[in-house]
C-alpha cells in the first residue's frame, strides 16, 4: 500500500539512522528503517514507501546492488531511490546513477539542507 509520507531508510550505521529519523520525524514524515539490504527487501514485500534513502556501503549487499534489485521489482516502479553516500571520489556519483539511483545526497548529511533536499526529491518524482 502506498504511503505519501513514508520513507524507507536503508543504513547500517546506528547514528546515521538516528539522525535521519530525528530530522524526518520533525517534519512529519514516517520512517521505516533497514539495517541491511536483506531487511530492506523484506520490508518492501509489504510496504510501498514514497521514497527510499539508500546507503551504499553495507555488510551484506552494497547499495548499488540493492538499488538494482529493487528497480527490477514491478511493484516498486516509480519509487525514487536516493543514495546517501560518502563516496565522493570522481565517478562515484555516476556509479549511483548507473545503478538506478534517482539522485544522491552527500555524507556527512547537512542538517540545515537535508529536509529541503528530501522535499525536492519528493516533488521531482511525485506520482500523479
Ligand atoms: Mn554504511
Amino acid at each position: 500500500m502506498a504511503d505519501d509520507t513514508l520513507i524507507l531508510h536503508v543504513e547500517d550505521n546506528f547514528e546515521n539512522r538516528m539522525l535521519v529519523r530525528r530530522l524526518l520525524l520533525s517534519e512529519g514524515y514516517q520512517v521505516t528503517e533497514a539495517e541491511q539490504a536483506t531487511q530492506a527487501l523484506e520490508i518492501l514485500k509489504t510496504t510501498r514507501p514514497a521514497l527510499i534513502l539508500m546507503d551504499i556501503n553495507m555488510p551484506d549487499m552494497d547499495g548499488y546492488t540493492l538499488t538494482n534489485t529493487i528497480k527490477t521489482m514491478p511493484q516498486m516502479a516509480g519509487i525514487p531511490i536516493i543514495a546517501i553516500t560518502a563516496n565522493v571520489m570522481k565517478g562515484d556519483r555516476e556509479k549511483t546513477l548507473q545503478a538506478g539511483c534517482d539522485g544522491y545526497i552527500e555524507k556527512p548529511i547537512d542538517v540545515d539542507r537535508f529536509l529541503e533536499q528530501i522535499e525536492r526529491f519528493l516533488h521531482q518524482f511525485a506520482q500523479h
